[in-house]
């Protein structure tokens, strides 16, 4: 199944290129804030599971085309990342970092935005602002301690995932917390339609031109130890996302660019890029 957010803080499902409305089988309305409506629905998807797939198979809906898509989660619990995942980034970055020896880091969960907003640049003459291509994770089940074995049993779905950095000395999470710094979507994958996450082919372009090209399953950290080793040091609940990692041919954006990441059984989105105007 693919879950949605679209037209302020509604929720839904993808059926048949169709957004069936699911907004009002959660407690939180859309216009309740803070926007939880989707992370209510992970969290009760089990229960929920019947009443959704009446609605799927009775049809109707609106045609995606035709509404304008959120960022699937907006307010998640957290937002954590892993730095130097793959070994050809750290490379590249002539970097002493290692994702199984450094942990995770967080992103500002403000950093999230939707597959129809900008990335938005902060007017930084002489820096550069680098993409970073990535499979995103969203956690379905609250876990703390999670062994190996049962890691992959809390996975809710997939998204992709940009994870903007401006490069530089500053603490990590201050250069990657910027608003719009991580664009997520098109839509939540749930994880039954990603049969072996372990071999997914990524690619990101910008202007149509191919800049980082890879397969998950060069993870140096992969996706078990990931999620066990976020857990053995913070609960992780339903809705939490996890960036797993950028592999080789990270460079700059600038404002005018036009930036598509794909990933297979995922899907695809493609983003601008836009300079910030002075307020
Ligand atoms: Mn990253």
């Amino acid at each position: 199944m693919k879950l949605v957010s679209f037209e302020g803080n509604r929720i839904g499902a993808l059926r048949d290129g169709h957004v069936v409305d699911l907004s009002d089988l959660v407690p939180a309305d859309p216009g309740f804030w803070p926007p939880v409506g989707m992370v209510q629905l992970i969290a009760g998807f089990e229960r929920l599971t019947p009443e959704i797939d009446r609605r799927l198979a009775r049809g109707g809906g609106v045609p995606l085309e035709t509404v304008r898509l959120e960022a699937p989660v907006k307010w998640p619990n957290k937002l954590i990342a892993y730095p130097a995942n793959y070994q050809k980034h750290i490379e590249e970055m002539a970097s002493s970092n290692r994702a199984d020896k450094n942990a995770f880091f967080l992103k500002a969960n403000s950093s999230i935005s939707g597959p129809a907003d900008a990335i938005v640049l902060p007017d930084l003459p002489g820096r550069e602002i680098h993409h970073e291509c990535e499979l995103g994770i969203i956690i379905g089940r609250q876990g703390r301690h999670l062994a190996l074995s049962e890691a992959r049993s809390v996975i809710f779905g997939f998204c992709c995932l940009v994870d903007v950095v401006i490069r530089g000395n500053e603490e990590r999470v201050y250069r990657k917390s910027f608003d719009s710094f991580c664009p997520i979507g098109p839509w939540i994958v749930t994880a039954d339609e990603v049969p072996d996450p372990d071999n997914l082919e990524m690619e990101l372009r910008v202007n149509g031109e191919l800049r980082q090209k890879a397969n998950t399953r060069d993870l140096i950290y992969d996706i078990p130890h990931m999620i066990a080793g976020a857990s053995a040091a913070a609960t992780l609940f339903p809705g939490d996302i996890i960036a797993t990692g950028t592999p080789e041919g990270v460079g700059p954006i600038v404002s005018g660019d036009e930036l598509t990441i794909t990933i297979q059984n995922v899907g695809s989105m493609t983003l601008r890029v836009e300079k910030e105007t002075a307020k």
